[in-house]
């Protein structure tokens, strides 16, 4: 298609009932398909077919949902603009020139141009609510555990979660419906019944907020892009004329998150790309008698530029001597996050922010600059490091650019996120 969203189309078609019947889905292409190439967006793993389903497309089958293809995507999530992909970059359909954000740009992509009713992405540290923002659609990253990570290659398993866009809040609580619960091949799935709620996510999206409390963090706001504050004042705005009650809060750790998520993201990453080593999995390194030269040609071949730098980094920061400065710290820095926002709880029912402090990058912008591009997660990396569920809802254009505002809610707070999303749309 034309803005490069698919790495592989296809057609998969599920059960001819269902609560997603008659409807398309796009997935994301690190979400094992049976029997249709899922390549991360790398060439290490171009041939690579999965001999059996993730529990999550497996579950769009049985809702009856038709599977139109495999998103393009930064190589093994690793990105926030959808350039760091084996199969050239992504367009954004609503802003021409600009990118589509990452890592799921491909998700947003196809759904805003209307080249699927749906689509799985995957969030990490914003991952879908990034390139929900930049698209200017729906993107939600549940509380961790509230959806079955079985068939998800792995980036950073302790940060990541599968999450749907769609064009409507609606839409979206739909298809969270169908994907969310826990399954017996993922032990760190929870049932949200034991955490006092139900799965009743599209019947939440009712726009009634009269008498909520939104508490909006000064960090997550003052370093933002002009144009995206204004949007985001003109939705607070509206949000209060609907009985809303808003309050300033602080979260004084955020400004350790993006540190502190690099670091385990790295850490966690380092570890499991290992398995790509041409004899386990990825493009084979052949064999002169040396198997640590095998496993280099390998890499060398297979992985880009950026998966490389994060593989160096993240073995660097769990290394003998290193360990206690760059990983520990970074553990510590994700409780007090966790802490910042057990608190903020106190006195609200969910957080407001930008979802990225930017609007669109232009292409090719940030690849020169990796810090940059790892500014932009200021938004939503906290969120991932506390495991909460949060929603990325359109609010607006600055310059014709698409802005996205962020409501974060307490662990399986996923009805109050998506009520107060709602609202806006
Ligand atoms: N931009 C972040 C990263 O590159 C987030 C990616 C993601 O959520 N998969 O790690």
């Amino acid at each position: 298609m034309e803005h490069n969203g698919y790495i592989t189309e296809t057609e998969i078609q599920g059960r001819p009932d269902g609560p997603l019947a008659g409807r398309t889905v796009a997935v994301k292409d690190n979400l094992s398909t049976e029997g249709v190439r899922t390549t991360c967006g790398s060439a290490m793993l171009e041939a690579y077919v999965p001999p059996y389903d993730a529990t999550v497309v497996e579950r769009l089958k049985q809702a009856g949902a038709t599977i139109t293809g495999k998103t393009n995507m930064d190589e093994f999530g690793m990105g926030t603009t959808t350039e760091t992909s084996a199969f050239g970059a992504v367009e954004n359909p609503a802003a021409p020139g600009r990118v589509p954000g990452g890592s799921s740009g491909g998700s947003a992509a196809v759904v805003a141009a209307g080249d699927a009713d749906l689509a799985l992405g995957t969030d990490t540290g914003g991952s879908v609510r990034c390139p929900a923002a930049f698209c200017g659609v729906v993107g939600i990253k549940p509380t961790y555990g509230l959806v079955s990570r079985y068939g998800l290659v792995a980036y950073a398993n302790s940060l990541e979660q599968v999450g749907p866009i769609a064009p409507t809040v609606t839409e979206a609580a739909e298809l969270l419906e169908v994907i969310a619960g826990p399954d017996s091949h993922d032990a760190t799935t929870h049932d949200a019944t034991d955490h006092g709620t139900d799965y009743e996510f599209a019947a939440a999206a009712d726009g009634d907020v009269d008498g909520l409390t939104v508490g909006v963090p000064t960090e997550l706001l003052d370093g933002a892009h002009e144009g995206v504050r204004e949007q985001f004042r003109a939705a607070i705005e509206s949000l209060e004329s609907q009985g809303v009650t808003t309050q300033a809060v602080s979260l004084p750790s955020v400004e350790h998150a993006v540190e502190a998520y690099y670091v385990i993201a790295m850490g966690e990453a380092s570890s499991n790309l290992a398995r790509y080593d041409g004899v386990r999995y990825g493009v084979s390194g052949g064999y002169d008698g040396d198997w640590n030269d095998s496993f280099a040609r390998s890499r060398e071949a297979g992985f880009g530029e950026e998966v490389k730098r994060r593989v160096l980094l993240g073995t660097y920061a769990l290394s003998a001597g290193y360990q206690d400065k760059y990983y520990r710290k970074a553990q510590d820095a994700r409780a007090w996050v966790q802490q910042d926002f057990d608190a903020a709880f106190e006195s609200v029912d969910v957080l407001a922010s930008p979802t990225m402090p930017v609007p669109p990058f232009e292409r090719g912008e940030s690849l020169d600059d990796p810090l940059q591009m790892y500014l932009a997660d200021a938004n939503t990396t906290p969120v991932n490091l506390a495991n909460l569920p949060a929603i990325s809802v359109p609010v607006g254009e600055t310059d014709g650019l698409p802005v996205g505002l962020q409501f974060v809610g307490p662990a399986f707070g996923e009805k109050t996120i998506i009520r107060a999303g709602s609202a806006l749309s």
